[in-house]
């Protein structure tokens, strides 16, 4: 790589050109990825990133607390490179071998090195919208070509489509976000036959489910599975998540990742979480409860709300003269925010933008949200 850099100099003379200027157009032309509001200040019933409302099993702090230890010496030494504990529980727990897992810094991180290793300007990644909107900033920062596979209003999983794509990568995100909807391992198994490239099957959310795509591993070896303890496992704060799939991807991940990819702290946290089976079952449990008791509630409010799998909700808010649209979702979502209750509305997208997308929380939680939202709809017919 020569200096000054090929380009631009021959017009403006490096020492004036900005950082920006400087730096890979297709990094200047960026839009990093939007995340969810994280209030600071107490108060707010937070539903708006699809957290999980209940502790973590108990064994993680003090598995961390061991970790720590008195006066935090270990804390000297780099964490294993590979998080090889850590690998071989998540193999065990899926019925796989070590060298199936890749661990990440949040499934973010295994999302990352997937688009890197697959996707480039002449190495198509394809992806449904509306799905998880980070696929299109992780291929953005490759420079990496697209290819966008739409959903209709049904939600309706278009398996012909994606089975015809030609790109090297999919994205799939079942249960979906923001939907909820999840798809069935019939539908994944006709992709399968078809594709040729490496089909990612994202299932942050599949332990709120009926079905995962896990024993479709041992016959697709193009097949990848994301997950994350973000969501059942309580652990959005510690940043881990794992990829399984065959030996050959895990390898490529692997010469990819940072080599201390996951710190000392977050390896010791989610392998004292993936053995308390008990408590995963028991906050699973009550998610899902209080997940389908809501989805009746709106349904007896009459509000168009899809089939959620996940641990968190996508209803259509009608006022009470039964009008929905763009505005009213807005208006409910202001009037949440007023009341301290954060949801999150995608305004962006024409089959999202009357949608409020809403997590599960507590029971009580879920009581001041259903009173707020009464409270909205009596406001608006007055
Ligand atoms: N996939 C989907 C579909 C998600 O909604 C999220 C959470 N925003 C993630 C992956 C990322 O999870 P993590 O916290 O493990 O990075």
């Amino acid at each position: 790589m020569g200096w000054p850099p090929a380009g631009g100099a021959a017009t403006i003379p490096v020492f004036r050109m900005s950082p920006t200027d400087l730096a890979q157009p297709h990094v200047a032309k960026l839009h990093a990825y939007t995340p969810g509001l994280q209030p600071t200040e107490p108060g707010w019933v937070k539903l708006n990133t699809n957290e999980c409302p209940y502790p973590p099993s108990p064994r993680v702090a003090e598995a961390v607390r061991r970790e720590v230890g008195e006066d935090g010496a270990s804390l000297r030494l780099y964490p294993n490179p590979a998080s090889a504990p850590l690998r071989a529980a998540v193999a065990r727990l899926h019925g796989l071998a070590p060298e199936n897992v890749c661990i990440g810094n949040g499934s973010d991180d295994i999302l990352n090195l997937l688009v890197r290793a697959f996707c480039g300007p002449a190495a198509a990644a394809g992806y449904t919208v509306p799905s998880y909107s980070l696929y299109p900033v992780l291929v953005g920062m490759q420079e990496g070509a697209s290819e966008i596979v739409p959903f209709d209003r049904s939600m309706r999983l278009p398996v012909e489509r994606i089975a015809s794509s030609r790109s090297r990568i999919f994205f799939l995100t079942s249960p979906n976000a923001p939907t909820g909807v999840a798809f069935a391992n019939a539908d994944l198994e006709r992709i399968l036959a078809a594709f040729p490239g490496i089909l990612v099957v994202d299932e942050a959310y599949a332990p709120f489910a009926d079905e995962d795509a896990v024993p479709l591993l041992a016959r697709h070896p193009r097949l990848v599975i994301t997950r994350t303890l973000s969501k059942a496992y309580a652990l959005a704060g510690i940043r881990v998540g794992y990829a399984l799939a065959d030996l050959e991807v895990i390898g490529l991940l692997d010469r990819l990742r940072d080599s201390y990819n996951v710190n000392r702290l977050s390896q010791a946290a989610a392998l004292a979480a993936i053995g308390d089976v008990d408590h995963l079952r028991a906050n699973v449990g009550r998610v899902k409860a209080t997940r389908d008791r809501c989805l009746a509630e709106f349904a007896a409010r009459g509000w168009f709300t899809y089939p959620s799998k996940a641990n968190f909700i996508f209803t259509e808010p009608r006022d009470t003269r039964g009008v929905a649209g763009p505005e009213v979702a807005r208006a409910a979502y202001d009037f949440l925010c007023a009341r301290k209750v954060l949801v999150r509305h995608f305004p962006s997208h024409a089959l999202t933008a009357s949608f409020l997308r809403i997590t599960v929380g507590t029971d009580p939680e879920m009581r001041v949200l259903s009173e707020s939202l009464d409270a909205w709809q009596s406001n608006r017919s007055a």
